[in-house]
């Protein structure tokens, strides 16, 4: 396999009922070993196995979002949806059998207990009950998909999808902006109905899995799919708390100086991009000089990031370029047996490119470390509170180089993507806090929900100010955020992440080779280790302790404030 192609790897449809007796029995041979040694040739026996068997799962979930207009692969995925849960119980007894094995402690001096914390976790979030609910969800989740990928919005005589729209929110005539964002509005007005009622049942689905779990709503099963042992909901409430104090007043401020560089009384909605009057920094290449450079940065920065770089390219795991039918998104994926990263985006020829190209080639090079370091595919991968900070930090390493994109304008590049970063983290919050909000109040009307979510934009966002696009004006913004819809309570990650991020870039100042280095180390521990755990291994701060957030933004803050007059 070594000289596997993405294009060409052949797809077959996964034979559900041969891996549910091939998982069996490995089982059941787990379950009589008299060694250790034969015990852990099970084990790894059944990972290889079952990295096979989920890379082909992989295959067909690329290749639909690649052309969710492919009839092909949009039946294979909804018959993988459909059916994927069916093997879960099999799966588990796996699991099971693993966690009560004679020799466990023999695993957890090999391997580390963190194998065991993960099959505790899949334990309590997992009820045969929750089998059909799983379906039902997943189906929501793909129609919900498809609205979104189906977006063909008329603007400037041109069809757009949702990604195409955006390009014109850094436009800088005024009037193109605004009729953009009208545009954007109308897709989300039209669709309304239809979202409101996926909404709600989607809020029925998952608080119904979370009772059959014993919980109250589903909110402490978000936070067990996010892989969360260490913090729950309370630690995520004075995270929010500190953002609001700490970070919305500097957000507020730099909007403030915004209005006045690009020479506006105020910065509405559909202002927030124009941070400069002159205009945002745009590429000074194609999509193919875009990814020359991207080449040229990844050797420069490391020999790792080059070396891997070089492979994504050999191995075609790049597929980046917008076309048509192309799910409006941007991820990172894997092949696990192949020990294979595979990143997905649309260009936009904004700055948007250079992000994926920082964002998602950071989670893939984490990938990739930690498929090279860690013995098992359980640690390939880390919990999503810390994958961010892999992708976001490698945003920050970047900026030295970005006078390759952008060329004269990188000064610009830099910080506006800076204000980007820390103007997001405020919104982030919301998003986490809405998702608490509706989990814990099913009894809200789909109305009654949008009206809470414009209360959040008060308290999170003071600036926001929609002007007469009615749609967004009374609280429809919160429609645009996939996350939401399709995965519960992931979005917190990227705010706590982000203060991994400014703290990377702040020892990036001080220490450029201590900060690489507790990057590389960061990478490598891939999930072998606890949230908390893994931070204070790569000497990051824990979000929630007092003072945190104040202390890794600081020299963020620093830059902006001192550079608020400059452009
Ligand atoms: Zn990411």
């Amino acid at each position: 396999m070594e000289n596997f192609k993405f294009t060409t790897m052949e797809y077959s449809r996964p034979d559900f009922d041969s891996f549910k007796s091939k998982v069996q029995s490995f089982t059941k041979k787990l379950s009589t070993v008299n060694s250790y040694e034969e015990a852990r040739n099970v084990f790894l026996d059944y990972d290889k196995y079952s990295c096979e068997f989920n890379d082909m799962i992989t295959l067909a979930n690329i290749r639909h979002t690649i052309d969710t207009t492919d009839e092909f692969y949009d039946k294979e995925v909804e018959y993988i949806e459909e059916v994927y849960p069916t093997v879960m119980p099999i799966v588990l007894a796996f699991s099971d059998c693993l966690y009560e094995n004679k020799f466990r402690a023999e695993f957890e001096k090999e391997y580390g207990k963190q194998l065991f914390v993960q099959v505790e976790l899949q334990k309590k979030s997992f009820t045969e009950k929750n089998i059909p609910l799983m379906q039902k969800e997943a189906k929501l989740c793909s129609e919900y998909e498809k609205i979104i990928a189906s977006a063909s919005i008329e603007f400037d005589g041109k069809t757009h999808n949702l990604f195409g729209i955006m390009t014109y929110f850094e436009n800088k005539d005024d009037s193109v902006r605004k009729e953009a964002y009208k545009a954007y509005a109308s897709f989300y007005e039209q669709h309304e109905a239809r979202f409101e009622e996926i909404w709600d049942e989607l809020i029925k689905v998952r608080n119904e899995m979370g009772k059959n779990l014993g919980f109250d709503n589903y909110i402490p099963l978000g936070y067990m799919k996010q892989g969360r042992t260490d913090y729950g909901a309370e630690e995520v409430a004075s995270f929010r708390e500190q953002i609001k104090t700490e970070l919305v007043p500097f957000c507020q401020k730099l909007y403030l100086a915004q209005a006045k560089r690009v020479g506006l009384d105020k910065v509405m909605a559909y202002d927030e991009k124009l941070i400069f009057s002159s205009g945002n920094a745009q590429p000074i290449g194609d999509e193919d000089f875009e990814m020359k450079v991207a080449k040229e940065v990844y050797h420069d920065l490391s020999q790792e990031t080059g070396e891997f770089f070089d492979y994504m390219e050999r191995h075609e795991l790049f597929d980046l370029k917008n076309k048509p039918g192309k799910a409006a998104t941007g991820y990172m994926t894997a092949f696990n047996s192949l020990k294979a990263p595979f990143v997905f985006s649309c260009f936009n020829h904004t700055t948007y490119d250079m992000e994926v190209l920082s964002h998602e080639l950071g989670h893939a090079f984490a990938g990739y470390m930690a498929m090279r370091e860690q013995p098992i595919s359980d640690y390939y991968s880390e919990s999503t509170d810390i994958a961010e900070i892999h992708s976001m930090s490698m945003e920050q390493f970047l900026y030295p180089y970005a006078e390759r994109f952008f060329g004269e304008n990188a000064d610009k590049f830099r910080f506006s993507h800076l204000q980007g970063a820390l103007t997001f983290v405020p919104f982030g919050v919301a998003v986490d806090e809405y998702q608490h909000i509706v989990y814990a109040n099913p009894q809200l009307t789909p109305k009654q929900r949008t009206a809470e979510w414009k209360k959040l934009e008060e308290k999170y966002m003071p600036w926001r100010d929609y002007g007469d696009i009615e749609f967004f004006a009374k609280g429809g913004w919160w429609y645009h955020k996939i996350h939401i819809f399709l995965y519960p309570f992931y979005y917190i990650n990227y705010t706590l992440t982000t203060i991994g991020a400014m703290e990377f870039k702040k020892k990036m100042h001080t220490d450029k080779n201590k900060a690489w280095n507790d990057y590389m180390n960061l990478c490598k521990v891939g999930g072998s280790k606890s949230y908390i755990e893994t931070l204070k291994f790569a000497n990051l701060s824990i979000p929630f302790e007092e003072g945190s957030v104040k202390n890794s933004l600081s020299y963020a803050i620093e830059i902006l404030n001192s550079q608020l007059e400059k452009f």
